[in-house]
């Protein structure tokens, strides 16, 4: 296996392109180590993208904000800014694993790894995150839910790579949340997870949301039903029954030892009802 360092984008996309055999990119590695050691996968490259500038800080720009894709989820929490502007998105990156393994992990290595419980992956596409992906054709940026196709799948083409993960600035009067179940406290990954964005008007009244489920389908789910249940409602109980009867009815989970189709999908209502709380009191509502 050969392992390669470079210090900037062009330099990865031109050695995964150049690649024979299976290449992967290396980021905090909390995946694709596991999957190394356990057998799974065999690279003939490793790129480590730690070392590249233009992956390494969080930044707040015009358009909102540019997250690295080497910044380690811990570094998430410790800016102030984004706490303040996307604390559900940063709540979904702090989930996930240990110190240990926030010190390492990255919501875009979250995202690319593919896994339908994914923490962040949520809270993201409830902000309107976006991928600004560099590829051997040059770059181009999609909506972060386009970047998943299916179980360990992604719409990545050969060479790409994952460059920053992007969040707007949101109008006034916006908040998120995200929430998992897990049968215990911390370290376990999510039986299913919500993620709610919404956008009040005048009197409180919603006036735009994005629910995002996640562990329910085989990539998340962006539930237009959902949001269409409380959008002109202050999140009364009869919007909050028919936004958790919308997530209900969307849900396609599998049946397995850590909870059956009824309770994932029983939850998954739960969870967004509760996500939908939050993230209206966080508005101001
Ligand atoms: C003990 C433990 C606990 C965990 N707990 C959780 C949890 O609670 N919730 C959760 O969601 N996950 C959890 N995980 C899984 C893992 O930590 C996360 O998915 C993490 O966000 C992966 O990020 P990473 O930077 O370490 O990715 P890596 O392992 O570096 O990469 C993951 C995959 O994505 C690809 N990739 C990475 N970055 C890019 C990029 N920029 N462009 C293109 N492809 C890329 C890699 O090639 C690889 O296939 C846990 C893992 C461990 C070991």
């Amino acid at each position: 296996m050969r392992y390669e360092a470079p210090t900037t984008t062009k330099d990865a996309v031109t050695l995964l392109a150049k690649a024979k055999g299976p290449a992967f990119v290396l980021a905090g590695g909390s995946d694709l180590l596991v999957r190394m050691k356990g057998g799974f996968v065999e690279p003939e490259l490793v790129v480590d993208i730690k070392r590249i500038p233009a992956m390494q800080a969080i930044k707040k720009t015009a358009t909102g904000f540019r997250i690295g894709a080497a910044v380690p989820c811990a570094a998430m929490g410790e800016d102030a800014a984004l706490r303040k502007t996307w604390p559900g998105v940063v709540e979904a990156a702090n989930l996930i694993g240990s110190d240990q393994i926030q010190s390492r992990c990255t919501v875009a290595g979250n995202l690319c790894n593919a896994s339908p419980a994914a923490d962040s992956v949520p809270a993201l596409v409830a902000a309107g995150a976006k991928a600004a992906i560099v590829g051997p054709k040059g770059r181009r940026t999609i909506p972060v839910e386009k970047v998943v196709s299916g179980p360990g799948k992604t719409t990545l083409g050969k060479g790409e790579v994952v460059e920053a993960i992007t969040l707007p600035v949101p109008k006034a009067k916006t908040g998120d949340a995200y929430l998992r179940f897990i049968p215990r406290t911390e370290m376990d990954i999510a039986v299913c997870s919500a993620g709610v964005c919404m956008t009040l008007g005048k009197g409180g009244v919603i006036e735009s949301a994005r629910v995002v489920l996640g562990a329910v389908a085989p990539t998340v789910l962006l539930v237009a039903a959902a949001a269409q249940a409380i959008v002109g409602t202050k999140l009364d109980d009869a919007a909050l029954a028919a936004l958790a009867k919308a997530c209900e009815a969307a849900c396609a989970p599998i049946d397995d030892k850590r909870g059956t189709v009824e309770f994932r999908t029983e939850v998954a209502g739960v969870l967004a009802k509760r996500a939908a709380k939050i993230a209206y009191q966080r508005a101001g509502g």
